[in-house]
Formats: C-alpha cells, sequence, structure tokens
C-alpha cells in the first residue's frame, strides 16, 4: 500500500472523499437546509480533519463524535442550521462562539463571517482547535481560553453569538454582548433534550424564538486544562 500524502489527507480518499462528502450535503438538503453558501463550506471543510484518523470514515455521517474530555463535534445537520439561523439576518462581521471543541463549527462559521472569537474552557482542545485551522490556513479567528458564561466582554458588541454546549440559561453577559441588532443562537435546558433558541436584540429588548429539540453536551463552569 502506498504511504498516504498530504494531498490524501487534506482531500481524502474513500469514506472521506469528495463523493461521500457531496452525499452528505445532499442529506443536509433533504433534511431542510437551504442556504447555498453554509452547504458549499460544508462541503468543502474537511471535516475528517477534526477528528481522530480511527473516526476519520465516520466523519461524513450525519453525526456528533467523540474527541476527548468527554466532549463531540457536532453533528453536521447542527453546525448548518445553527450557521444558518445566525446568518439570515444578513451578513456579519463579529461573532463569537462559545464552545470551540474540535474546531469545525469555527471553520465553517469563519468562512462565512468576517471574524470568529471563540471561547473554551478546556485548553488541550482549543490548541488542537487552533493547529487544525492553521492548517487549513484559516486565519480570521482569534481564540480565548476562558469560561464562556461570561463571554468575552473586552472585544465586544458582537453582531452573533453561537454557543454550542447547552445552557441551563440564557448567561446574562452573553445578552450583554450582543450588538443591536444582533443574533443569539443557544440550547437551553438542564435535561438531555434541551430547546434551541433565537434570540435577537432589538431596539425595543430581547425577541425570543423557541426552536427545534436538540441535544448537547452541557455548558459547564470555569477553565481547565
Ligand atoms: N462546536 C464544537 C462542539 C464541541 S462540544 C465542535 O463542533 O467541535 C461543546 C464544547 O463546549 C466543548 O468543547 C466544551 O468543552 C465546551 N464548553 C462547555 N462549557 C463551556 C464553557 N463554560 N465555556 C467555554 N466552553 C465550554
Amino acid at each position: 500500500m502506498s504511504k498516504r500524502t498530504w494531498d490524501d489527507s487534506w482531500h481524502g480518499t474513500g469514506m472521506t472523499s469528495q463523493r461521500t462528502r457531496d452525499r452528505l450535503i445532499q442529506r443536509l438538503y433533504d433534511e431542510g437546509l437551504s442556504d447555498p453558501n453554509v452547504l458549499e463550506v460544508i462541503r468543502r471543510t474537511p471535516r475528517h480533519l477534526f477528528v481522530d484518523e480511527a473516526l476519520a470514515h465516520r466523519a461524513y455521517e450525519d453525526t456528533a463524535l467523540p474527541i476527548g474530555h468527554n466532549q463531540t463535534i457536532s453533528q453536521p445537520y447542527m453546525v448548518g442550521r445553527m450557521t444558518e439561523l445566525l446568518l439570515a439576518g444578513g451578513p456579519l462581521d463579529k461573532v463569537m462562539e462559545i464552545g470551540t471543541g474540535s474546531g469545525y463549527q469555527t471553520a465553517v462559521l469563519a468562512q462565512l463571517v468576517e471574524r470568529v472569537f471563540s471561547v473554551e474552557r478546556i485548553q488541550a482542545l482549543q490548541e488542537k482547535a487552533k493547529d487544525r485551522l492553521v492548517e487549513l490556513n484559516i486565519r480570521n479567528v482569534v481564540f480565548r481560553w476562558g469560561d464562556g458564561w461570561e463571554g468575552w466582554p473586552a472585544l465586544a458588541p458582537y453582531n452573533g453569538i453561537i454557543v454550542t454546549a447547552a445552557a441551563t440559561n440564557v448567561p446574562q453577559a452573553l445578552l450583554d454582548q450582543l450588538a443591536p441588532g444582533g443574533r443569539l443562537v443557544i440550547p437551553v435546558g438542564a435535561g438531555e433534550v434541551q430547546q434551541l433558541l433565537l434570540i435577537v436584540r432589538e431596539d425595543s429588548g430581547f425577541t425570543r424564538h423557541i426552536l427545534d429539540a436538540v441535544r448537547f453536551v452541557p455548558l459547564l463552569n470555569g477553565p481547565v486544562v
């Protein structure tokens, strides 16, 4: 067998080939994702580079997968759905993400908005995510190792905020850091199943839309190494 080349690892072969990826895109479309820009970015983002090599053959299934530290890379449908909700109000220049994890959602977002500010509490995960984004030559992301309940106040306000872990309630700091007209997409709930919320900051206050039933890992407290 010939040695895996860089080109193979980027473009993928077999279960990570472009054909396999295209099948995922068709499935996401069938499930209701409709923004062509979002679908195109998911199509060209090599999700298999965001999981361990042993799981790479499953990277284009529409499922969450383990990434260590008891965490998961989000399901592609959910990444697309949340990204569409965030972008539905028009183009965004500053987006804060809470829960970098593998960096996959970060990479998708970074190709659709001007700048991404990504906060993660587990340092080891964030370091790996950083390396992956450098490898993919994605340079419009800055990272903060910290507690997402607090957001990133020094760089606020944000036109969009996306939270990829389930919060027991909407963190006040995130509402405070939302720009006028800004959109917050966040799973909220204490049980295994939560509600996806879209909160829009209007002149008159916050409008809250209750959307899908979803399953996320919990938004925990405080940074850890
Ligand atoms: N979007 C990521 C999903 C990772 S799972 C991906 O697709 O890979 C959720 C992530 O949220 C985990 O990495 C977890 O460590 C992180 N997280 C949980 N609580 C947090 C908090 N309070 N602050 C920042 N990140 C948090």
